[in-house]
């Protein structure tokens, strides 16, 4: 059996994942990465989408986050969130109505009222939990 790694995601509100894992993808700000049990340590800011992991037993499982941190070490990687769910608890009809708000505020003529970083950073939350949601197979 691979050597496992302890992969931790944890969010300013909760401990999400706390799981002992065979291989961890995750969306780096640079590009997404992959650990391995044995990696060299390093440290990266993390972009809104997917963490894909598969458990002790071989089962594939993601996780949403919503950007933040994280760090690699030989026998660990620790994900520090501003938000994150696995994806049986995601709410596919809140994340339909938050993209749905932001596509109203980045359509809007009142510019001067919207604030298009923020528009922009909640529709890229709200597509990366459809998208989750609807991944078949896991
Ligand atoms: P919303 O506008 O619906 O609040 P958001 O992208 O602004 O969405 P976040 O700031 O990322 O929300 O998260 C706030 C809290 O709500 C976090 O605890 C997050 O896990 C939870 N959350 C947000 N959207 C969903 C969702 N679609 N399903 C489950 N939990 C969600």
């Amino acid at each position: 059996m691979a050597q496992l790694l302890k992969l931790e995601v944890v969010t300013p509100e909760k401990n999400v994942i706390s799981e002992d894992v065979e291989i961890v993808m995750a969306p780096g700000t640079l590009g997404e990465f992959g650990v391995l049990s044995g990696h060299t340590p390093f440290l990266t800011s993390i972009k809104p989408g997917k963490i894909y992991y598969q458990d002790a037993n071989g089962k594939e499982k993601i996780v949403f986050v919503s950007g933040g941190f994280a760090e690699a070490l030989p026998d660990r990687v620790t994900v520090l969130a501003e938000s994150a769910e696995r994806r049986r608890d995601i709410d596919v009809d809140r994340a339909r109505a938050a993209l749905d708000r932001a596509e109203k505020r980045l359509a809007s003529d009142k510019a001067e009222d919207v604030n298009f970083d923020r528009a922009k950073a909640a529709l890229h939350r709200a597509i990366e939990r459809i998208k989750i949601f609807e991944t078949k197979g896991l």
